[in-house]
Order: structure tokens, then C-alpha cells, then sequence
């Protein structure tokens, strides 16, 4: 099972995804995780970092580039989670393309749920326990921004395909987990 996970910076995206890996047995693609360890990767590294350090999107083409290969590995046959992807109609589109040409689709889009104001004081949280450098308060605020203009409008995208499950992640993480648990299992028994 394909499945892409929505939700702005700091609403339990990586947190939920582990989970439900490894309830699904499936790998769990972080572009963010994926993009942050190429920072050390000579011009494409400094490319990168460019963008994730005042909070942009990435050029959709080197992300398309570094998902497609992690695609190629044999361990996404059966199914993966997307964590972070897509994020613009663009990704959303080539996602599609490249999934339909191997005989795919995404089948569960999990929008995730947060106030503005719960998000805010979430990350500044996580900017003190990890010392993320995209975790300051301009940053935090450039990134709600591109959530809002680049990455909602694929609700409506995914919407239109009769995918997406609207889960309300104010609640305790096991509460979120458990209701994503039951929406998942019922889209994978029917
Ligand atoms: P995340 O860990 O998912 O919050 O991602 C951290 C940063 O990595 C984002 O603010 C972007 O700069 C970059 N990034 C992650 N995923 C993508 C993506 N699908 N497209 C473009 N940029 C991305």
C-alpha cells in the first residue's frame, strides 16, 4: 500500500509514520530526512541547504531525482509511506506518472490536522530537543507559509481521486495513531 502523509511542519507527521511503518511492515520515505543528509553531498548538498535553511521547498526536480531512486530500491514493491512528499501539484503529478507506469497508484492520503498556534509551539519545542537549524521562529513561519500556498492545494489534487482520510491530530500521538490505524485497515480491507 501506497501511502502519502499531509500535514504542515510540526503536526506528527514523522512520529506517525514511524509508527504505521512499522504496523505496515513498509518503508517510511522522508524527504526531509533524505534532503538533510545530502546537505553533505559536495554542490547538490549546498544546493539543498540553500533552501531547507530559510525554510523553502527544494526544486522539484531534485527531489523527484532523489525519490525516484529511492523508489528503484527492490523494498518498496509491496508498498511505502510518503512522509514530506509531495509537496507542490508538480511532485504530486510525476509522483502519479512514475507510480502508473509501474502499475501503482497512492491509494491513502492521511491529511493531518494541527492549529496554527499548537504547530508554532510544537516546533519551537523541537528546535530546543534537536537543534534543528529550519526550527527558528522566521523559519517556522516561512515553512507554515509554503505549507499553506504550495502543499494544501494537493488536498483538493488527492480529493478529487477519493483518497484522502481527514484525521484531527490535536489529540495524544496513541489517539492519532489509533485512528489512522482503523482508517488504514478499512481502506486496505475494502
Ligand atoms: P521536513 O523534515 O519534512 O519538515 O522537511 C524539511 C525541509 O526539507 C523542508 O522545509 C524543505 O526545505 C525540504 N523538503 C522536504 N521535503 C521536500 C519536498 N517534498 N519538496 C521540497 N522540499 C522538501
Amino acid at each position: 500500500m501506497r501511502i502519502v502523509f499531509i500535514g504542515p511542519p510540526g503536526a506528527g507527521k514523522g512520529t506517525q509514520c514511524k509508527r504505521l511503518a512499522e504496523y505496515l511492515k513498509v518503508p517510511h520515505l522522508s524527504t526531509g530526512e533524505m534532503l538533510r543528509s545530502a546537505r553533505s553531498e559536495g554542490e547538490l548538498g549546498c544546493l539543498v541547504a540553500r533552501y531547507i535553511d530559510v525554510g523553502q521547498l527544494a526544486p522539484d526536480d531534485v527531489v523527484m531525482q532523489i525519490v525516484k531512486k529511492r523508489l528503484e530500491a527492490g523494498d518498496c514493491r509491496a508498498g511505502c509511506l510518503f512522509d514530506g512528499f509531495p509537496r507542490t501539484l508538480v511532485q504530486a503529478r510525476l509522483l502519479d506518472e512514475h507510480l502508473a507506469h509501474c502499475g501503482g497508484r497512492v491509494e491513502v492520503v492521511l491529511d493531518l490536522r494541527v492549529k496554527q498556534d499548537e504547530l508554532v509551539s510544537r516546533m519551537l519545542k523541537r528546535a530546543q530537543l534537536e537543534n534543528r537549524a529550519d526550527d527558528t521562529a522566521e523559519t517556522i513561519q516561512a515553512r507554515l507559509e509554503v505549507f499553506h500556498t504550495q502543499t494544501a492545494p494537493l488536498l483538493d489534487y488527492y480529493g478529487a481521486q477519493g483518497v484522502v482520510e481527514r484525521i484531527d491530530g490535536m489529540r495524544s500521538p496513541e489517539a492519532v495513531f489509533e485512528d489512522i490505524r482503523s482508517r488504514v485497515d478499512r481502506r486496505r480491507e475494502g
